[in-house]
């Protein structure tokens, strides 16, 4: 018959038949055949013919393809001696099949003693319970396509009995009885002749196939010989991937069973122990493969009396981005694809996995701990557990204002729209109720956070319970979920491994990825020279941010900031700043110096004031006591909370921030403008390359960039503008000139309106599109998260517009990018709000004629990779 097509090591199926046909498994065996491979040879009945084998006679067919492998394998259908036993592979073009693969036709009655000859009675009597099981589910798929009538329904929930009373069927020696056991189940005459039972359940599958309307004649049938694992000496049975799947190194992963079948319960070795001869031929099976398909495959193989057989091979997804890049790698080092290959083939998230810290196995040694749960997103964390959203943010507030690095776990038994605030500031959710859909699990993933379900934990106030351990608020506790196998909470704090970006190949992935890179660029916001040197490894191309005012953050500089916004007089103010400067331009020296050659885009101050004021007693009373011993004299607590009560706005993020507080306090950038120009001259006279760009925050209008850029003289008094700061120090320092950009913010519609007018003073823009969002929509970026499932819930709004740009947004970007390039036409333009790291964004960036995005150091490579992409 023209639709029944016959392959082995040595057939290929002709390329002229529709390999749809064939189904995916079909493909498959197709493909090992293709390339030579020792694979089990076989027929597909394609899927043109599968669904109607009741009316056609294939009965000549048949036997001659299976006379065809018998000659192959060394045995005979329907043999008493030596019976050659077969498979059905129900292959279709689905991915996950609704079908059961069906296993050991030929096994009947007369069979059955030469068979148990080879492999042992218990063995060939648990066979025969194989068959059966598969061919229930046939039967009981049939019955119920056929609608249920009562009596059909009886028949089901008996085959159904069936079905599990064979899963909990003992061993038992006696295969014979359990034919007559369930023959009367099954086409009559089922075990009597092997031919006959291989056309029966043809026949029966055909009939399934015919019925199941989702099939829609998509589904062929694969007939292969079955080979034993214990079938006579130097037999085996294993699988294996074809590197690890975890790390990428080139080395089979995998197992193999001596006389067993790779059962659930059976140990296996492994592979690298299955003997050198049959290695040496798996590796070259292997690799073969993946230098086909250019992917990690796993291979299934039984060796039958000393003769190797490829049963299947698998794509692989459960498998980690570091070794899909390390087979790129391998894969480019050895021109099997080119640069631009390597770059297309990894989706830029998925760069978010080489990037987390994973455990250090040897640090958990001795740690009480309990495992299982459910993955809700994969990674190591550690951190303070607490049990309420309020109590995680007020401990971590403290801990920033007395510059403790802590971090911080949110334990609960579910977490809601209001809980993502803490989700978002902790390393990881440990939760009880859902699973992977659950919201801590979908919001964990979403800030790539670290999130595990176990419903074993049970909380009581603030203590919970997980098997026998348990924690309390406050403790620490280390969570790992990792991307395979079970997950753990481990008491205590164990030591994380920081990714490794040249063991895991992302530098030199990196490296591929940059040469792709054309006029658009990605740049990093960081804040300390650590964070610049972070950054500088993984890839940026300069700093489009520092946020100058996170340098005051920290148990020392806290307060002496504090002194400075509380100060009563600007002779106050001007002591106090003069203890801030010298810290600013030792931080500001070593973030120049970590990028030599680079642009550095410092922005000056932008915080509301009252952010950085005491919050409870104890930061209070700390407080004064530092004023204390810095004026030398006893403080009134009352003056403070006075002088903090003052400060408090209505509104701070449209408050006093940013720019404004400039302008009323000129002395603040002023020392930061210094602090800034003292470390360029330091390190022009170091003969390092700086480039440094000063950035002002949260313009509104020219005028106000204007003054703040330029100074500005009126009747009495004056205005001392970067400029003027900057030629002073350099008259005193008699220093050489070093070129600086003085450029802005556009984060209000005003400014993005506005912008031709603005780019008079500024020679840069960067969208600050956190701020711009917010003012755009009119929507807090502090508090949208606790309403945002109610807008997603009703398409009120698609996705997270602090995420991925709202449209209005882009308008706004573009439009500014327009006018103020009108203006000046080589003003330079980037994007520094958090969307930057979304690489849903790069291609509107690059449209739009931005020159750079900046974002976390982290989130550099992957905006690379969606750059390179995007110019591919
Ligand atoms: C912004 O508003 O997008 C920005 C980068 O500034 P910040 O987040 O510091 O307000
Ligand atoms: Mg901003």
């Amino acid at each position: 018959d023209k639709n029944i097509h016959f392959f082995s090591q040595i057939d290929v199926i002709p390329k002229k038949i529709d390999p749809e046909l064939l189904g995916i498994r079909g493909r498959q065996a197709n493909e090992f055949a293709e390339l030579g491979f020792p694979i089990l040879p076989g027929f597909i009945i394609d899927s043109q013919l599968a669904a109607d084998l009741d009316e056609t006679d294939i009965k000549k067919d048949i036997k001659q393809m299976l006379d065809k492998c018998a000659g192959i394998v060394g045995k005979s259908y329907g043999d008493p001696e030596n019976p050659m036993l077969v498979k059905i592979v129900i292959s279709s073009n689905l991915a996950v099949s609704n079908y059961p693969t069906l296993h050991n036709f030929g096994l009947v009655k007369p069979t059955i003693p030469g068979f148990a000859k080879w492999v042992g009675k218990t063995f060939a009597a648990n066979e025969v319970l194989f068959l059966v099981r598969g061919m229930l589910k046939i039967e009981e798929q049939i019955m119920e396509f056929k609608g249920l009538t009562a009596e059909r329904k009886k028949i089901l929930d008996q085959l159904k009995a069936l079905g599990k009373e064979i899963s909990s069927d003992r061993p038992s020696k006696d295969a014979e009885a359990i034919m007559d056991r369930y023959a009367p189940f099954l086409p009559s005459g089922y075990f009597d002749s092997a031919d006959g039972q291989l056309m029966l359940t043809l026949k029966e599958i055909s009939k399934l196939l015919s019925m199941d309307d989702q099939n829609d004649r998509d589904t062929a049938l694969m007939i292969q010989p079955m080979v034993y694992g214990n079938y006579g000496k130097d037999s085996c049975s294993g699988n294996f991937f074809s590197r690890n799947v975890v790390t990428g190194e080139k080395k089979l992963q995998g197992e193999f069973y001596r006389e067993k079948f790779n059962e659930i319960g059976a140990t296996g070795q492994g592979i690298e122990k299955i003997g050198p001869n049959h290695l040496k031929e798996l590796q070259r099976i292997a690799w073969t493969l993946e230098d086909r398909f250019k992917e990690i495959r796993q291979v299934r193989f039984t060796v039958e009396n000393g003769k190797l057989w490829l049963i299947e091979q698998r794509l692989v997804d459960q498998k980690s981005t570091q070794a899909d890049i390390r087979l790129l790698l391998d894969l480019a080092k050895r021109k099997i694809v080119d640069n631009a290959y390597v770059v297309k083939a990894i989706e830029p998230l998925r760069l978010n996995e080489i990037l987390h810290p994973i455990i250090d196995t040897p640090s958990i040694k001795g740690l009480k701990n309990w495992s299982g749960g459910i993955a809700g997103a994969p990674g190591a964390a550690i951190g303070r557990a607490y049990f309420t959203t309020d109590g995680l943010l007020e401990a971590r507030k403290l801990a920033m204002q007395k510059g403790e690095d802590d971090r911080f776990i949110l334990v609960m038994p579910s977490t809601f729209a209001e809980d993502v605030k803490a989700i978002e500031v902790s390393t990881g959710v440990l939760s009880c109720e859902g699973g992977f859909s659950a919201h801590a699990s979908v919001v964990a993933r979403q800030y790539g956070k670290v999130s595990l379900v176990a419903p074993a934990m049970s909380i009581k106030g603030k203590k919970a319970t997980l098997g026998n351990i348990s924690f309390s608020e406050g403790d620490y506790i280390t969570i790992n979920v990792p991307y395979y196998g079970e997950s753990t909470v481990y008491l205590g704090t164990a030591k994380l491994i920081e990714p490794n970006p040249s063991e895991s190949g992302l530098l030199e992935f990196i490296g591929i990825t940059k040469s792709f890179i054309k006029e658009f660029h990605v740049r990093a916001n960081a804040e300390s020279p650590k964070d610049a040197l972070l950054a500088l490894s993984f890839g940026a191309e300069g700093i489009g941010l520092c946020r100058t005012e996170h340098m005051f953050f920290g148990a020392e500089r806290i307060n002496v900031f504090r002194e400075m916004i509380l100060s009563n007089s600007p002779q106050e103010r001007k002591k106090a700043l003069d203890k801030l400067r010298p810290m600013q331009r030792n931080d500001f020296y070593g973030i120049f110096k970590a990028m030599a050659g680079k642009e550095v885009t410092i922005r000056l101050m932008d915080a509301p004031l009252h952010e950085f004021l005491p919050h409870n007693n104890d930061e209070l009373t700390a407080f004064i006591k530092y004023l204390e011993k810095s004026k030398k004299t006893k403080v009134a607590k009352a003056d403070i909370v006075a002088a903090i009560d003052s400060l408090e706005e209505f509104n701070p993020m449209l408050g006093h921030r940013g720019c404004r507080i400039a302008v009323s306090y000129p002395e603040i950038y002023a020392m930061q403008v210094q602090a800034i120009f003292e470390a360029v001259y330091k390190l022009k006279s170091e003969k390092v390359d700086v480039r440094p760009e000063i950035m002002v925050p949260i313009v509104m209008n020219s005028s106000e960039l204007k003054l703040i850029a330029y100074g500005k003289k009126i009747e009495g008094t004056s205005y001392t503008g970067i400029v003027d700061v900057e030629e002073k120090l350099r008259a005193e320092k008699k220093a050489k000139a070093v070129p600086y950009q003085i450029g802005t913010m556009i984060e209000l519609p005003a400014a993005a309106l506005g912008a031709g007018d603005i780019a008079k003073y500024g020679q840069f823009f960067s969208f600050g599109t956190n701020d711009l969002t917010q003012t755009t929509l009119g929507i807090s970026r502090d508090d949208f998260t606790g309403f945002m499932p109610d807008y997603t819930l009703f398409d009120l709004i698609i996705g997270n517009p602090f995420s991925t740009l709202d449209p209005r947004v882009k308008e706004l970007i573009a439009l500014a990018v327009e006018r103020g390039r009108l203006t000046r036409p080589d003003l330079v333009c980037g994007l520094c709000g958090e969307h930057g790291a979304n690489p849903g964004n790069v291609r509107f960036c690059m449209d739009a004629g931005l020159n750079y995005v900046s974002c976390s150091s982290y989130s550099v490579p992957i905006a690379l990779l969606a750059v390179a992409q995007a110019e591919l």
